[in-house]
């Protein structure tokens, strides 16, 4: 018992203790700045070298949703979009997520989530997630799984994950949505009691990812259930996840 105790006051407190102020390494991929006056060339080849569909031209913007951070736009436009390690990417519209060069990582910040005042009074205190995988890498599952951890620890808040969407506030979606989990998401839906919410976490779920388009998908849950918060990211980070949840339910 004596080691025990010894042994917990070496470990010490393990828990990252603020992680709304955490700031992540500077080679992180995070909120891409744009500056269309250096674009040099065919804006056309960056559109094409895009593995997502993410860039569109005239002006030149990138779709949080889409986007999966390869970097490769960054590398063939000589600087003319540039990731920052900008972690903060949630957004509680799908519109939120396109990022023109008029847009600073401050400037997303300040509208990117708008949570309503009923959110906050609902869910504000405890909030339990159902996670569904439809069809996901095990990439974001894995990175939600983290939230959890003894670094994260995201329970700190009163958010968990849950087994059964009978006991759960809302869903969290990963992966393109398959054909074959597309009846399962929908049922996972619908056993949760009124009223629920709905978290998209990563570019699969979001739009289809490097998935889009894919005949294996089935995405009429998307058009059917209106999504409250998208998390972008491929996988998106822990910290990307937690504050966003947090953002969203009014959490200082
Ligand atoms: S970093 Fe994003 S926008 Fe750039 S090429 Fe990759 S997927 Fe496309
Ligand atoms: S968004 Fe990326 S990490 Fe997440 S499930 Fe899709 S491929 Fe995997």
């Amino acid at each position: 018992m004596l080691n025990l105790l010894k042994l917990r006051r070496k470990h010490g407190h393990q828990a990252i203790p603020d992680l709304r102020s955490a700031v992540l390494m500077e080679s992180h991929r995070g909120f891409p700045v744009i500056d269309e006056r250096k674009f040099e060339g065919d804006r056309q080849t960056l559109v094409n070298a895009c593995p997502t569909g993410a860039i569109r031209k005239d002006p030149v913007s990138v779709d949080l949703g889409k986007c999966i951070f390869c970097g490769e736009c960054e590398r063939m436009s000589g600087g003319a979009i540039r990731f920052t390690n900008g972690h903060k990417l949630g957004a509680s519209g799908r519109t939120q997520l396109m990022v023109t060069s008029s847009l600073s990582y401050e400037g997303f910040r300040d509208c990117s989530i708008r949570a309503r005042a009923e959110i906050h009074r609902l869910f504000g205190r405890s909030l339990k997630l159902r996670q569904v995988s439809a069809g996901g890498c095990n990439g974001c599952e894995m990175e939600l799984a983290a939230c959890g951890n003894v670094n994260f620890d995201m329970g700190r808040f009163g958010i968990d994950f849950v087994a059964s969407p009978r006991h759960a506030d809302g869903i969290v979606l990963t992966g393109p949505v398959t054909r074959n989990m597309a009846p399962a998401l929908m049922d996972a839906y619908r056993s949760i009691s009124e009223p629920k919410i709905v978290i998209a976490v990563g570019a699969c779920a979001i739009s289809g990812g490097v998935f889009g388009g894919s005949d294996e998908t089935n995405r009429g849950f998307l058009d059917e259930v209106k999504v409250d918060l998208f998390v972008p990211g491929c996988p998106p980070h822990p910290l990307t996840i937690i504050n966003a949840v947090l953002d969203f339910i009014g959490k200082k």
